[in-house]
């Protein structure tokens, strides 16, 4: 009885030194990680300041913060990651400039086709679409994969299929056609008969011009997502690395969200955006130490070119690539960055 008085007694004080230990972890939490985050890329490649006019220069610049302001003013109202990442992608798609949407590099046979796919961290669903032709915006088939199926990747026929019977917008093919992109084929194809081989030209002069965002809400969800237009003058309905799940694309709430751009075959491969996550999931290692590792030190040993970028669960940014140039930014409350070039 006596014990059962005393316990009466310090119960109270137990209960209240537990709830304060757990209101200094929610405040340690919340110092450590930005109220949100997003990072970018457009893209990596043979991107080199000697060879970009100042007008180029200054448009891919205002092309990149243009697409970081969507995404932030999604991200400061409370909006969710997924939103995020799929109205960013919009916007770069909807760019010529870049290798997604209207601007994507042409095929062998002279047509467009794209490639796209999206992760959520918190539960793992993700999305994607392969070799789709007349999809305005393959970002949105790629969400609708993840959100509204139960599979995670459709491919041709019937992916366009898919995007038509949830109502997304499609478009003639010719929509995606651009000057510079058929001049790159041409370039490919005049290279390969000069080689006498086939070859899948990285956009005729090497960029990778694919497009794709990592964004962190408010509730602290991480989501991934990439599009592509693949690599110019690739045949037989190739497929590369921006749809594939682990590949291209990967985000778990554990550890990081990752979105790929480069040779295609070696993301696929070496499995580099899953490799990443793996690193810090499993070695404790950080988000800045296995972006480096995978993409410096890895697929460089591989011979694999491009880069990716990485946002992890409490913030933190990496944005490594072992090509000359990876357009790219991200942003966090009071900071925005936006580099083409090794440090600028
Ligand atoms: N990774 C893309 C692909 O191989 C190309 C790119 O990044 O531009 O399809």
């Amino acid at each position: 009885m006596r014990k059962f008085l005393v316990l009466l007694l310090v119960l109270p004080f137990l209960t209240f030194s537990c709830e304060q230990q757990e209101t200094n972890v929610v405040a340690a939490d919340k110092k450590e990680r930005p109220e949100y985050a997003m990072v970018i890329h457009g893209g990596a490649g043979t991107i080199l300041k000697a060879n970009m006019s100042e007008e180029k220069d200054a448009e891919y610049r205002k092309a990149l913060s243009d697409a970081l302001e969507i995404g932030e003013n999604i991200l400061k109202n409370g909006g969710s990651s997924i939103d995020a990442v799929q109205k960013t992608i919009n916007f770069m798609e909807n760019s010529p400039l870049f290798n997604a949407g209207k601007g994507a590099v042409f095929t062998n046979a002279g047509i467009n086709e794209m490639d796209a796919s999206i992760m959520y961290g918190k539960d793992q669903n993700a999305g994607a679409i392969g070799g789709v032709t007349n999809i305005k915006n393959p970002i949105n088939a790629a969400r609708a994969v993840m959100e509204k199926s139960e599979h995670v990747m459709l491919s041709g026929k019937g992916a366009e299929e898919f995007a038509k019977v949830q109502g997304l917008e499609i478009v003639d093919p010719s929509y995606f056609r651009t000057e510079n992109r058929l001049k790159a084929l041409e370039r490919a194809k005049a290279k390969e008969m000069e080689l006498g081989l086939e070859i899948q030209d990285l956009n005729g002069d090497y960029k990778y011009g694919t497009v794709g965002a990592v964004a962190l809400d408010k509730d602290g969800n991480l989501c991934a997502g990439t599009s592509t237009g693949g690599m110019t003058n690739k045949r037989y309905n190739r497929i590369g690395d921006a749809p594939i799940i682990g590949a291209g694309t990967f985000a778990d709430n554990a550890s990081c969200g990752v979105s790929s751009t480069g040779h295609g075959e070696f993301f696929i491969r070496y499995t580099v955006a899953r490799d990443i996550a793996a690193m810090m999931e499993y070695k404790g290692v950080s988000l800045e130490e296995a972006g480096n590792y995978i993409i410096n030190e890895k697929l460089v040993e591989k011979g694999g070119s491009g880069g990716v970028v990485a946002l992890d669960k409490d913030g933190n940014i990496s944005m490594p690539f072992n090509s000359e140039g990876m357009y790219r930014g991200y942003v966090k409350p009071n900071e925005n960055v936006v580099k083409i070039y090794k440090n600028e």
